[in-house]
Order: C-alpha cells, then sequence, then structure tokens
C-alpha cells in the first residue's frame, strides 16, 4: 500500500498530502469528534468501495478474494498451509513470498523465520517435513508479531508505522543483511545469495539444502 490512514482528532492540522477526510461516529456523546484520514505523499495509493466475500473461511473485499490469510490473521491455519506447501515441487521461499499461499510475509521476514526454524529455503516442499513446514509458518508469525511490536523495519524506506516513522526491528534481525557475521546460533558466517531476483541470507550450516 502507498500513503497512510491515519485517525485524528477533528481540530488536528490538515497534514499536506491528505486526499480523503472521513468524519467518524464516535459511541460516546462527550469524546472529542475524530476523522480518519487518507495522506499519501507520493499519489500512488487509492480508495474505493468494494463488495464483501467469503474467502479462506473469512469475511474480504472481492479484489482480494485470491489473497490467502496473513500468518497473524484469525482464518491462518499453518496445519493447512503446511499440507499445501508440502504437495509441491516448488521451493519453500517462493511458497513463502506467494499470496495465494500466504500473504505478508515479505523478503525480510521470510529469511528470519527460514533461519529460525533452520529450513533452506530452495528446498522443495515436497521434500520438507510437514513439522518442519509448521515450525516455519510458526516462526514467520513470531516474526512478524515481533516486528508490529517493535514498528516494522526501517530497510525498506517506505516502511513506515502509521506515525510515518521507521521501525527498529531491524536491530534484532538474525539472517537478513547480516551476511559476513557469525551466525548467533552456530558462529558459521551468514551469507547471501540471489533467488528470484532478489538476495536470500541464511546460515550454511544451519539451514543445509540437502
Ligand atoms: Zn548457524
Amino acid at each position: 500500500m502507498s500513503g497512510q490512514v491515519l485517525v485524528e482528532a477533528a481540530d488536528a492540522p490538515m497534514e499536506k498530502h491528505a486526499h480523503a477526510v472521513f468524519d467518524l461516529d464516535g459511541d460516546a456523546s462527550d469524546a472529542a469528534p475524530m476523522q480518519m484520514r487518507f495522506v499519501d505523499q507520493r499519489t500512488f495509493g487509492g480508495l474505493y468501495l468494494d463488495e464483501l466475500t467469503v474467502a479462506h473461511g473469512r469475511e474480504v473485499p472481492s479484489t482480494i478474494a485470491h489473497i490467502a490469510p496473513d500468518p497473524l490473521e484469525d482464518a491462518f491455519d499453518a496445519e493447512a498451509v503446511a499440507r499445501l506447501m508440502r504437495r509441491k515441487d516448488v521451493a519453500v521461499k517462493r511458497m513463502l513470498l506467494d499470496q495465494g499461499v500466504v500473504s505478508g510475509i515479505g523478503n525480510i521476514y521470510a529469511d528470519e523465520a527460514l533461519w529460525r526454524s533452520g529450513v533452506h529455503g530452495r528446498r522443495l516442499g515436497s521434500k520438507v517435513t510437514k513439522r518442519q513446514l509448521v515450525d516455519l509458518l510458526t516462526a514467520a508469525q513470531d516474526v512478524m508479531r515481533e516486528a508490529l511490536a517493535q514498528g516494522g523495519t526501517s530497510f525498506d524506506a517506505l516502511y513506515v508505522n502509521v506515525n510515518g516513522a521507521s521501525g527498529y526491528f531491524d536491530r534484532s534481525l538474525d539472517a537478513y543483511g547480516q551476511q559476513g557475521k557469525p551466525c548467533r546460533r552456530c558462529g558459521t558466517l551468514i551469507v547471501r545469495e540471489q533467488f528470484m531476483n532478489r538476495s536470500s541470507h541464511l546460515c550454511p550450516r544451519c539451514q543445509r539444502r540437502r
């Protein structure tokens, strides 16, 4: 998504790049009036009304019905996703980044989750045990929860929290961007490889390709 959605007091100064402003009905009559504002400096964002539909066991806007639940959604079922991944001769990391399998996992979270669970991202889903895949998906959940608690990562300059400030999650990364540094688990140097036109960061000892 481009831009930010802010919820602020109606009398707060208007942002220069506010493109849409909604007055919110408060549930308490004595509460100060609030507004939801869509602010986008780069004007790549959009806002539109959509029908709701049921997909993957939850109600979502119909234009995103093809997108699988992300690991922090109630509808996310690690066992079911692991079963799906086991049926495919596709690299595990590719599936982690595939929104039709699981959404919301970017390159940084994928590398961190793979490192935590000791899985090499190039291994095929069909060659990894279901237990390992569940561990991997659980690790992705943990990484995302920790990142959220800390405000996200600051690697991507466009990734800012709702207040427009970069996060501090990068301080606690174990694999991503750590090439040349010792693995915190075994001391082997973390390496960077090319994968799907991006970089993968991993420990060659903890994450064997086999
Ligand atoms: Zn290691």
